[in-house]
């Protein structure tokens, strides 16, 4: 359980970098870097860049699932970007990670949209106890 005022989430909102060459690997790099910290609790929009999604292979996306199990750090289902793909959500699910649900509301009118999560989730057999609470 995580106190609403102790959520922490993690993003690549901007890309930090002077090159897009090697973007994939560099992508889950950060991403890795981001989690590995262990100062954040969700990890939010994975795979959501330059306004699309983004296709990471297998292999990034286990490396990306494995970190985030370790350290406790949710996936986030992002329902107005909808990402990350069920490709992504299906390995996280397999390696034991916790999901969030989330809007990623810039926009007020965004806020509570969760139906492509929740869809997403009922459809690949993710239940509750898969899903980080807050108390
Ligand atoms: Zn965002």
């Amino acid at each position: 359980m995580i106190k609403p005022s102790e959520l922490i989430l993690g993003v690549v909102h901007r890309w930090p970098l002077k090159t897009t060459t090697n973007l994939k690997e560099n992508y889950t790099h950060l991403l890795l870097n981001m989690i590995n910290k262990g100062q954040i609790n969700v990890l939010a929009h994975p795979t959501y860049l330059f306004g699309k999604q983004i296709e990471l292979n297998e292999e990034q996306i286990k490396k990306i699932a494995t970190a985030a199990f370790e350290y406790n750090v949710a996936i986030e289902i992002t329902s107005t970007k909808r990402v990350p793909s069920e490709d992504f959500v299906k390995i996280c699910y397999q390696k034991g990670t916790k999901f969030s649900i989330g809007s990623d509301a810039h926009r007020k009118e965004d806020i509570g949209e969760i139906d492509w999560s929740i869809n997403l989730l009922e459809k690949l057999g993710i239940n509750d106890k898969n899903i980080i609470k807050l108390i």
